[in-house]
């Protein structure tokens, strides 16, 4: 059995998404800017797109601004008031637990002079408004802070940060990558400034998201050439990918309430399940203002590279708390910023849940993870002291 549980990294696209791509690589080619009826035929699909995923954010079509992904939204939204205001101030606020894509543009500015003060989050992993508005000084032009973080699934209060930003008259962003099609987003109600999706992480291809810029915030272009998305974002449109995640917008849109309910299901049987099987556990992030597919569990006495490695043996993919992976042996930024020491950190894993997850599989992972965990404990010397000790007494 084949059980992926890695959605929170990327989804597949979805059947109906890929077919209304399908006629925008070879039948409908023509670029977008182009006159002629091969053009305009492009630039029609390309309205229709910003449509509906302006329509699934509750924003106005010209407020859409499609980016080659979620990490140049982010990156666009920073830099872009950074430099566009930078005469009035130089001074940003986010949090310690942001998307590498919002966290190292923010070290890069930091370079070029820009202040940046990194909030602290609580055992939950939500920021403290308090803070916040200590942290606001004369010189601060942008707040930047996740919608829901990518690793632990907190949903922080994005509508009271941006009353807290226009109260004090300064831009804010939110990056809603993990946030879009699992939660409802309206960007009117909430009052954000700027917000970053992106398509693969809702069943639309990769390479393709949007910033959400509301009408009358100016932002400095991250790419320029030619006049592309009202000369904000040069380059000729990736068509088929702006089509398709224009489907997946509308599919998300219409489908949230049934998908939302399904994914809490199984991500509480997850939960709570794991948990009772299991001793010496930890669940991460907060227990109700969680994504619904969201499940992190810091496992004591073994390292999320083996328990990784010996659940990709039994076919799960899963995805852990330390960025060993990526050649580095510090555990995740995010684990360590609510307050877990290396060790259980280290010993994280995230099961993230999408569409395709069945009851069947949901079952499997419950059967299969409890003696893994327990093989892999049985390695550990702490372990044993720790069963020894509970016997003596
Ligand atoms: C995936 C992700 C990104 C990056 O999006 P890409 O489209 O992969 O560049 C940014 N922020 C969060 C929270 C994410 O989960």
């Amino acid at each position: 059995m084949k059980v992926y549980l890695d959605y929170a990294a990327t989804t597949p696209v979805n059947k109906d998404v890929l077919e209304e791509m399908l006629p925008y690589f070879q039948q409908h080619f023509g670029n977008p800017s182009s006159v002629h009826s091969f053009g305009r035929e492009s630039k029609k699909a390309l309205d229709i797109a910003r449509d509906r995923v302006a329509k699934s954010l509750g924003a106005k079509t010209e407020e859409i601004y499609f980016t080659g992904g979620g990490s140049e939204a982010d990156n666009w939204a920073i830099k872009g008031v950074a430099y566009g205001l930078k005469n009035k101030g130089n001074h940003i606020i986010t949090s310690k637990i942001e998307h590498h894509a919002v966290l190292h543009t923010c070290e890069y500015l930091e370079k070029e002079g820009f202040e940046i003060t990194y909030l602290e989050v609580d055992e939950y992993g939500l920021i403290s408004l308090d803070e916040l508005k200590k942290a606001i000084k004369d010189t601060t032009i942008l707040i930047t802070i996740m919608y829901a973080n990518n690793e632990i699934g907190t949903i922080q209060p994005i509508k009271e940060i941006a009353d807290i930003a226009k109260e004090n008259n300064i831009l804010f962003h939110t990056d809603a990558v993990q946030a879009y099609g699992n939660i409802p987003i309206d960007t009117e109600e909430l009052g954000v400034d700027l917000l970053s999706i992106s398509a693969h992480k809702l069943y639309g291809p990769k390479g393709v998201g949007a910033l959400y810029i509301r009408r009358g915030v100016r932002l400095h272009p991250l790419v320029h050439g030619g006049g592309q998305e009202k000369k904000r974002r040069a380059g000729t449109e990736n068509l088929p990918a702006i089509v398709g995640f224009g489907k997946a917008a509308e599919l998300a849109h219409e489908n949230l309430e049934g998908h939302n309910k399904q994914l809490l299901n199984f991500r509480d049987q997850l939960i709570n399940k794991l948990m009772a099987k299991i001793p010496y556990t930890r669940l991460n992030g907060h227990p109700t203002k969680r994504l619904p597919g969201n499940v992190n569990i810091s496992f004591e006495f073994i390292e999320g590279e083996s328990l990784l490695l010996s659940l990709d043996m039994v076919g799960i993919a899963g995805s852990s708390g330390s960025a060993c992976t990526s050649g580095s042996l510090d555990p995740s930024h995010v684990l360590m910023a609510i307050g877990l020491t290396h060790e259980i950190a280290h010993g994280s894993l995230r099961l993230s849940l999408g569409d395709p997850t069945t009851q069947e599989e949901i079952d499997y992972v419950i059967e299969k993870l409890p003696p893994i965990v327990e093989r892999l404990r049985q390695m550990s010397p702490l372990y044993e002291n720790i069963k020894e000790e509970a016997k003596n007494v």
